[in-house]
């Protein structure tokens, strides 16, 4: 059995009006995610995990946001292209931990129905998400901004 990690980061800021998704959960209709795509950072935090156990480059690399085809994409169509490319090299993720950054919106009654979103996409329950806020230092703290960190464990056998 080969194991390999992968890390994924992303922030994007937030703005009033629309609807924002975070782990292909609606969590608020009051605000959005100034974003190219559907700005789900939990999402786009973990595709670059995937990407980056594999050696598979970055999210950017794979849906630019120069790229028409990608406005307004719902994220998981991203995770779900990651997951594929990962299962075409044999990969399967073992599991999979976010960290939600978030001033705004409360995060903390979402987390059931992220972890079930996740689990669903990655065909694992092993999937854990926490919320948390940055006690009001920089953007994020302020309510400016959302930011995930992602980690997954994948594995194949060789
Ligand atoms: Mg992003």
């Amino acid at each position: 059995m080969q194991f390999r990690i992968g890390h994924g980061y992303d922030i994007h800021q937030l703005a009033s009006g629309g609807r924002l998704f975070v782990a292909g959960v609606v969590v608020s209709e009051e605000m959005s995610a100034v974003a190219h795509s559907d700005g789900d950072v939990a999402i786009h935090a973990l595709v670059d995990a995937i990407l980056g156990a594999t050696g598979g480059g970055d999210i950017g690399e794979h849906f630019p946001n120069s790229d028409a085809r990608w406005r307004g994409a719902s994220s998981g169509h991203f995770l779900a292209e990651a997951v594929r490319l990962a299962a075409a090299g044999g990969w399967k993720v073992v599991n999979a931990d976010i960290t939600v950054l978030a001033e705004r919106p409360k995060l903390h009654a979402f987390k059931p129905a992220m972890t079930e979103a996740i689990s669903h996409h990655l065909g694992t329950t092993a999937v854990n998400v926490k919320a948390g806020t940055h006690e009001g230092c920089d953007a994020i703290g302020r309510g400016e901004a959302i930011a995930a960190h992602a980690v997954v464990l994948l594995t194949r056998n060789v």
